[in-house]
């Protein structure tokens, strides 16, 4: 019976979601088991399950002798749970106007990426991208046009950008990414390539036609910190900003 519990719970939580269930003991009266999905950062235990009675977490157990009803009923409503943490997790990270990562996502992903990048010497760059009078976009278009122009980033940006990098969009009309794995030659190509798709596209919203370019500020070189080398960023971007815009200004 054991192993058929356990199977069934593996084949129920596999068509849901992706996530495994190691049943830990059996107490003489009671089924205990943990089900374990994918942590959320920097809070491991929140996906943590504790199905047993024996744990002072616990949040559910089942006595032997459990009907089918029972069991499929408990499983259901822990699954729910999970769901729920998935969305939240999704809710937490991701920018629900653009689908891109947030900001706190990037930060949260991206310390890891600069500390192994650093230990490895490997290359790693950090850039800001900023729409160019983004202001007057609402203004002249209002805002639902301007949000528009915020979303073709995000095409933009994932069609140039395909692996060794994160994508984010920071607030407003400025994005970060970083790109790894590529060398300053690399990183400048691919900056302007992404600079001049901004230059070349038109974006077609009802009614109207705009078109934007883009100010980009990038650091490539290691700083005390990732935050340190998204501040160098900003200040590349700043310098393309005082000359000119549409250009890619390096820090
Ligand atoms: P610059 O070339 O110097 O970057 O000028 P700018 O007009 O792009 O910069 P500024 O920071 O003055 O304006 C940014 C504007 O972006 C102000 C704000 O109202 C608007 N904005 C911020 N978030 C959103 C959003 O989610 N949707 C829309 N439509 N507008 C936004
Ligand atoms: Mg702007
Ligand atoms: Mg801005």
């Amino acid at each position: 019976i054991d192993r058929e519990v356990s199977k069934a719970i593996k084949t129920m939580l596999k068509h849901y979601i992706n996530v495994n269930i190691e049943v830990n003991a059996i107490p003489s009266n009671r089924y205990m088991g943990t089900i374990f999905g994918e942590p959320i950062e920097e809070r491991p235990h929140i996906f943590r399950i504790r199905w047993c009675a024996d744990y002072p977490d616990a949040n559910d157990f089942l006595y032997k002798g459990f009907t089918e009803e029972e069991f499929y009923a408990r499983l259901n409503s822990n699954l729910e749970v999970l769901e729920l943490f998935e969305d939240v997790k999704k809710q937490a990270n991701i920018d629900p106007l653009t689908g891109m990562y947030n900001r706190r996502y990037f930060f949260s992903n991206g310390i890891g990426m600069y500390e192994i990048a650093k230990k490895e010497s490997s290359d790693f760059a950090v850039a800001i991208i900023d729409i160019d009078k983004f202001k007057n976009i609402n203004d002249t278009y209002g805002h639902d046009t301007g949000d528009i122009a915020i979303q073709e980033v995000a095409k933009i940006l994932d069609k140039n950008i395909k692996e060794d990098g994160l994508v984010s969009r920071m607030g407003g009309e400025e994005f970060c990414l970083i790109l790894s794995n590529r060398n300053k030659k690399e990183v400048d190509t691919l900056l302007n390539d992404i600079r001049k798709d901004f230059e070349n596209n038109s974006v077609k919203p009802p009614k109207c036609v705009i078109e934007y370019t883009v100010s980009i500020g990038c650091s490539f070189e290691f700083k005390n910190s990732l935050d340190e080398m998204v501040q160098a960023a900003d200040q590349g971007l700043y310098d393309a900003k005082e000359n000119g815009r549409n250009q890619v200004r390096y820090r």
